[in-house]
């Protein structure tokens, strides 16, 4: 069976170009950067041309790179890097609808002392600003909110959220890891301190990410050891990861136009077809502030898990806005947070896009959906026929 793949928020394929040039440094280029000999110096420009490309597709300085593990280590680094450099403040905020790397790691601080204001959503998705503006005070060391949000592609209006935090004096941190890559994103316009986005994310390998670290912010490393990345970042180089995502940043940066034409029309033709044409479907989000290439539909009185596991049998990979947490179906925090029905926020489904989709995979998707909806509705013992 082919495989129809719209589950790319959470994770997408290796692009081939990526994967060609990571190869070597798995096979005969396996140096260790930080040797003396020629054989692994050899390796340590391979590095800082990756950080090059990453720093064009940022519109950021190379030296303001730092690479980490990932999405959630780059998270982890920045709220906690921020709270141990700045022990004067005590406060952190953040959203409801956060990644559970950033969301967890500030529940946890909470549970250490620290004080923690979680903001709200409305039914779009979106903050409030004023209450934002409330909140932000001398004591805050960190506000950290994303700049696109994972299950409904919602996008944060980040420019007037950095201004506010600025004129506080906070350190502004933003988890980019649904952003970079989908929609062109210029740091040396934005008064963004750091910036957390993940190489899987992006055509890119898993294992590997990056924190931004404008010129000038007060953080202290994560992980300590050795003296890599400038004792930003402790460990031997992921030196395969590291050029992958290089190459992953140039060619993001390259097809950046081709996602937001391309991959829209799909996703748009995907959307307005399943909407139209499956009883009791909504979309969830901000319909004019969202990724090009996600699209969040609930499809009240059915489960998402048994729609997913229809496609499933017919190759095609979406997700749920649930999570099937130890035996017992808990929906999505983000749906919940927006104030989406129970019944509908149990029947969401993610359909998340990429620029290897086609539109026969499109077609095909919306050909069996009406189907597939209809006969969970026949069975639902929530609606009467
Ligand atoms: N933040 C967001 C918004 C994400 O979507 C993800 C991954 O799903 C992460 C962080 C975690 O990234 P990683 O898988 O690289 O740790």
């Amino acid at each position: 069976m082919t495989v129809i793949y719209m589950d790319n928020n959470a994770t997408t394929k290796v692009a081939p170009e990526v994967l060609d040039a990571m190869l070597p440094f798995l096979g005969e280029l396996y140096g260790n950067p930080s040797s003396m000999h020629t054989f692994g110096g050899q390796v340590e420009r391979y590095i800082k041309n990756s950080r090059e490309q990453i720093a064009r597709l940022l519109g950021c300085d190379s030296s303001e790179i730092i690479f980490t593990s990932g999405g959630t280590e780059s998270d982890n680094a920045a709220i906690k890097g921020v709270l141990s450099a700045v022990p004067e403040k005590r406060k952190i905020i953040t959203t409801r609808v956060e990644h559970p790397a950033v969301l967890t790691t500030c529940r946890e601080l909470e549970g250490q002392g620290f004080g923690l204001v979680e903001l709200g959503v409305d039914k779009d998705g979106q903050i409030s600003l004023d209450e934002l503006k409330e909140e932000v005070d001398e004591d805050t060391a960190v506000v950290s909110i994303m700049y696109a949000n994972n299950e409904t592609g919602v996008i944060f209006p980040i420019d007037k959220i950095v201004e506010i935090v600025k004129a506080k004096g906070a350190v502004f941190h933003t988890d980019a890891v649904q952003a970079v890559g989908k929609i062109p994103l210029d740091l040396s316009k934005s008064n963004i301190d750091l910036l957390s986005l993940s190489g899987h994310k992006l055509h890119g390998p898993k294992g590997v990410g990056v924190l931004y670290v404008k010129k000038g912010t007060r953080i202290s490393p994560f992980i300590i050891g050795g003296h890599q990345e400038r004792n930003r970042r402790a460990g031997t180089e992921n030196v395969a990861g590291i050029v992958a995502l290089g190459k992953a940043a140039e060619l993001a940066q390259k097809e950046i136009d081709q996602e937001n034409t391309k991959v829209r029309k799909l996703r748009d033709k995907l959307e307005k077809a399943v909407l139209k044409t499956c009883t009791g479907a909504m979309l969830n989000g901000d319909e004019a502030n969202r990724l090009p290439n996600t699209a969040n539909i609930s499809f009240e009185y059915i489960e998402g898990e048994a729609i997913l596991l229809l496609l499933d049998q017919l190759g095609i990979c979406a997700s749920s806005g649930s999570a099937c947490t130890s035996g017992s179906l808990e929906p999505s925090h983000v749906l919940r947070a927006m104030g989406v029905p129970f019944t509908a926020a149990h029947g969401s489904v993610r359909f998340s896009l990429s620029r290897y989709n086609t539109e026969k995979e499109v077609d095909f998707v919306i050909e069996k959906m009406p189907g597939i909806v209809n006969r969970l509705r026949e069975l639902s013992p929530f609606v009467k026929s």
